[in-house]
């Protein structure tokens, strides 16, 4: 299971990951763990960023909790596979963050509005300036955003409104391992 970065509690900076279409493949709405795969290069890009001190933050929307299409105890079931699979690769997060609301719900954690983010902030000490959101979806975009930080959007999708550039900065990604070097890159 995570552990908040081992009581360290300097400001560093996070890369805020969306799970389903970053870490592992995104079937819609998964509630069995059997259905986790992690996707090709994400082990080596989650070492990469976390060797150059990133922290690794997942930030999820999970609103198949809400719709009943699966319970709390299944997506945690979903989630520890998801970690058990990372851990036979060396690879730890030092977060995970999940809204198990509907959108009809307006609570203050679904993407893109900022909860998870702030609470991460709040918890694991991470410094927002200079850190990023990697996410498949516009949601994952706005919520970066709405945070005031670097946004990396990765696959081949084409978002429904592409007139980012009048909203904030915006990157492309093939795939988490090309964002993580993106990062890193500077
Ligand atoms: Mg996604
Ligand atoms: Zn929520």
């Amino acid at each position: 299971m995570l552990k908040p970065s081992d009581g360290e509690r300097g400001m560093s900076k996070a890369v805020f990951l969306d799970r389903d279409g970053v870490i592992i493949r995104d079937t819609g709405y998964l509630g069995d763990p059997r259905g986790v795969l992690v996707l090709p290069g994400v082990p080596e890009a989650l070492t990469l960023l976390r060797a150059a001190g990133w922290k690794l933050v997942v930030v999820t929307n999970q609103s198949g909790i809400a719709r009943g299409f699966f319970s709390e105890e299944d997506h945690l079931k979903v989630r520890m596979r998801m970690e058990e699979l990372l851990a036979a690769h060396g690879v730890g997060l030092d977060g995970y963050f999940h809204c198990p609301h509907g959108p009809w719900e307006q609570c203050s954690c679904r993407k893109p509005r900022p909860g998870m983010v702030f609470r991460a902030r709040d918890e694991l000490g991470i410094q927002l300036e200079g850190s990023f959101v990697v996410g498949d979806k516009m949601s994952d975009l706005e919520l970066a955003w709405n945070v005031g930080i670097q946004g990396i959007l990765v696959g081949t999708s084409v978002p429904e409104a592409l007139d980012a550039g009048a909203r904030g900065a915006m990157m492309r990604a093939q795939d988490l391992l090309h964002a993580s070097k993106l990062i890193l890159g500077g």
